[in-house]
């Protein structure tokens, strides 16, 4: 049985950093631009060039060292990583090997909430073992019976990112990677774009009997670019792994690819044949020394990273720990809530909006908060708008569904739609004569003491305005009426 084992999971997440050009050489990095256009003698691999350190690339490094815990090796060395491929045109890839820019850090994840039951949630500690740079290889394309090379991405500036094997199950690796995409994208490192590669993870992944210490034999999957895929590669590996050892056969160390469309992991290739990549220091690049001064003003320059903003939401504005936890997990997220928030002063009003339609919305249209069209400074006003009673609380709902849809702001959709909310007697005193007319008996069972039926009357006076009477005053006036 799967639970007899225990899952060993470490990750390697490679991510391209945000800098203009690339880690060694000017080019510019937009790697989409017409095939080898942004292209030099330098990452080109022609000989007798020479590499130049982008320093905004060691100044991202460094922020994305502070921002997961790690220490900052005063001097760390760049390595040749020797393979051949044909869109690594220098015969070696330039990273850092045994000393590199970072080490010893770690990352808190939240796991085990569920919105339902958010206070099964607790923290984890995943320890980061090293981060280091290194450059980007090219793209071979393959056509029909030749391939064709672009070196638009070669020498992209990359940080990979290593984790202990601390990660028990598939939750706890996504997990990891959403928090791990999150910091890099609130301190402006990584655009954190999985589709086009720019976060991209490697899972390594074993199984042992419960209870014991020792490691098993791992395999390593490659290159999955979406959250869920990595989970159910994890997934579908623990059980094959499982159901390898059942069967009396053993685990072998190998490179494995995951197939999304029939979802299983299949061997690419095993360890024998995995290469050796003769690491040596790079003979033309000194020492990458870091001063102090540097690694402080690296400090004093990162943003509020995810769980400060956490701590300040459920502190300062009151916003439930669940809740916060969900809107401080995407940085475009915790600054929508924050731009609504100071638009209207009501953080907890913005949280229930954010956290309840909004969400359902994008979740029904499978859209990110990136693609979102409305303006956080609209939503402000829709609340403020509740606030001073010119729509009601359900109405709101039906302006809300059309900001999100046409982006338009909640002034002219009221307008447009006639949606506002009517305290005006006249309109509503009219209603009540109706209803009251038309429910005798109601009213005879209301004045004999069946308190009870206030609500039916409310509802019924509502429904006859279109839900736009404002109910505050339609309570005041039937009081009066049935007394
Ligand atoms: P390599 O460079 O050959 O991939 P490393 O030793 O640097 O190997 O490890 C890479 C990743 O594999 C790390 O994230 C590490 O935590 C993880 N790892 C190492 N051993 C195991 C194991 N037995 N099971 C699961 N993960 C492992
Ligand atoms: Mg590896
Ligand atoms: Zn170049």
């Amino acid at each position: 049985m799967v639970s007899e084992f225990e899952a060993v999971i470490g990750l390697e997440v490679h991510a391209q950093l945000m800098t203009k050009t690339k880690i060694f050489c000017a080019c510019s990095t937009q790697f989409n631009a017409p095939a080898n256009e942004n292209v030099c003698p330098v990452c080109a691999g022609h000989p007798g060039t020479l590499p130049v350190l982008n320093g905004r690339a060691v100044d991202d490094a460094l922020k994305a060292a502070l921002a997961t815990n790690c220490r900052i090796n005063s001097r760390s060395v760049f390595a040749r990583k020797n393979y051949y491929y044909p869109d690594l045109p220098k015969g070696y890839q330039i990273s850092q090997y045994d000393l590199p820019i970072a080490e010893h850090g770690y990352l808190d994840i939240e796991v085990g909430g569920t919105p339902q039951k958010p206070e099964l949630a607790h923290i984890k500690r995943i320890g980061i073992t090293r981060i280091h740079m290194e450059e980007d290889a090219g793209k071979s394309v393959h056509m029909q019976g030749y391939s064709l090379v672009n070196l638009n991405r070669a020498g992209t500036p990359l940080i990979e990112i290593v984790s202990q094997p601390d990660i028990r199950s598939a939750e706890e690796a996504g997990a990891y990677l959403r928090k791990l995409r999150a910091v890099l994208m609130y301190i402006d490192v990584c655009d954190g774009n999985m589709q086009e590669g720019s976060f991209r993870c490697d899972a390594n992944v074993s199984v042992r009997p419960k209870g014991t210490e020792k490691f098993g034999t791992r395999a390593e999957i490659k290159n999955v670019n979406s959250f869920r895929f990595v989970e159910k590669a994890i997934e579908y590996e623990i059980n094959r792994q499982v159901q390898v050892i059942q069967s009396g056969g053993k685990v072998v160390q190998e490179t494995r690819l995951y197939d999304s469309a029939k979802n299983v992991t299949v061997s690419m290739r095993s360890k024998e044949e995995a290469q050796d990549y003769r690491y040596f220091p790079e003979p033309d690049l000194m020492p990458l020394v870091v001063s102090e001064q540097k690694i402080e003003a690296a400090k004093r320059a990162l943003p509020e990273l995810p769980e400060q903003k956490k701590e300040r939401y459920t502190k300062q504005l009151g916003i439930p720990a669940y809740d916060a936890s969900v809107i401080v997990s995407s940085k475009k997220l915790a600054e929508f809530f924050e731009t609504a928030e100071k638009a209207c002063g009501e953080p907890k009003a913005v949280s229930n909006w954010v956290m309840g339609e909004m969400l359902r919305l994008l979740k029904l249209d499978d859209r990110e908060i990136d693609d979102l069209n409305m303006q956080p400074e609209a939503l402000g006003t829709l609340i403020k708008m509740i606030k001073s009673g010119a729509v009601s609380n359900s109405i709101a709902k039906t302006v809300f569904e059309e900001m999100y849809k046409t982006g338009k702001d909640p002034e002219s959709i009221v307008k447009e739609k006639g949606l506002a909310q009517i305290s005006d007697t006249g309109a509503i005193d009219k209603a009540i004569d109706e209803v009251i007319a038309a429910n005798a008996s109601q009213v005879a069972e209301y004045k004999a003491g069946k308190d009870k039926l206030m609500g039916f009357f409310v509802g019924m006076v509502m429904k006859k305005m279109g839900g736009k009477a404002n109910p505050g005053v339609v309570n005041d006036l039937l009081k009066k009426k049935l007394s």
